[in-house]
């Protein structure tokens, strides 16, 4: 499933292929990837033609073309979606669901094994360069305007397991189960430990490790687990070789050497070092 650093890589990608051309016919081949896009499909496509991305932007996971008409194009990645920059002609990948062609005779193209990403053409919410159903969501850490001490009270305040409060997109977004398990290991911490527990230094530390681990990935074109992401150019991520946690059930932690453990988790898994992670005493 694309993560934050991947989809940073996409809006990067698109920043450099999309600014500037201007849209021409957008072809809908699946409805269900802009099931979002309430007045459908027609309304979709007129709102895109001719019109032209003067910014890409990006808050979590969530990536938006800002259009010239002052709208803006929406698209989630969901678990397998896919935006790709094609030359014109170019056969169609199996799962090509929409087509934006644009001026300088390239396609954007959505691809989306799984359909559960979408597109959809949104308006300004409280900021013109924001659209309104994102505007629930929370910063994410790499934002400019992030602010680290509002989160740690935040999370402070919270009444839960640090893990799943790393996920909650209304504190912070962005963080998906990789980053989050690949950052409390380097925090020491388990996934389980209570919120309220975590001094504020603690909360502090597991931030910064959460930044850290994705800047990495970005450098590195982020990961790409299930095999299934690709960036705009069709180029996988290889951040998979630096995971010290996530994913490697039975193998030896790289700072003790004791096998690390998986857990279920939020109907997925939490992988952790159960001699460098210690578990919480029930109630902890
Ligand atoms: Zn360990």
């Amino acid at each position: 499933m694309p993560e934050l650093p991947e989809v940073e890589v996409v809006r990067r990608g698109l920043d450099e292929h999309a600014v500037g051309r201007r849209i021409g016919a957008v072809e809908v081949l699946h409805p269900r990837s802009i099931r979002r896009h309430v007045p459908g499909p027609a309304d979709f496509v007129g709102r895109l033609a001719d019109r032209t991305p003067t910014a890409v932007r990006r808050r979590g996971k969530y990536m938006w073309l800002v259009l010239d008409s002052g709208e803006m194009l929406l698209t989630h990645l969901g678990m397998s979606g896919q935006m790709l920059v094609q030359p014109r002609g170019k056969p169609d990948e199996k799962h090509l669901r929409v087509r934006l062609p644009l001026s300088d005779g390239q396609e954007l193209r959505f691809v989306d094994q799984r359909t559960f990403g979408h597109l959809l053409v949104d308006e300004p919410g409280e900021r013109v360069d924001v659209p309104v159903s994102v505007d629930h969501i929370a910063l994410d850490p790499l934002d400019p305007e992030f602010v680290p001490e509002a989160f740690v009270r935040a999370l402070r305040a919270k009444r839960t397991e640090v893990k799943r409060a790393l996920l909650d997109q209304s504190l912070i977004s962005g963080v998906g189960n990789i980053y989050a398990d690949e950052a409390l290991w380097r925090s020491r911490l388990h996934w389980a430990r209570s919120t309220r527990g975590l001094t504020n230094a603690q909360a502090l530390e597991l931030l910064g490790h959460v930044t850290e681990v994705m800047t990495e990935a970005l450098e590195v074109g982020g990961t790409t687990f299930d095999g299934l992401y690709v960036d705009v150019n069709g180029e996988s991520g290889y951040f998979e070789r630096g995971l010290n946690a996530y994913g490697r059930r039975d193998r030896p932690c790289g700072r003790c050497g004791t096998a690390i453990v998986r857990e279920a988790f939020m109907n997925r898994s939490s992988f952790s070092c159960p001699s460098c992670q210690r578990a919480p005493r029930s109630g902890a």
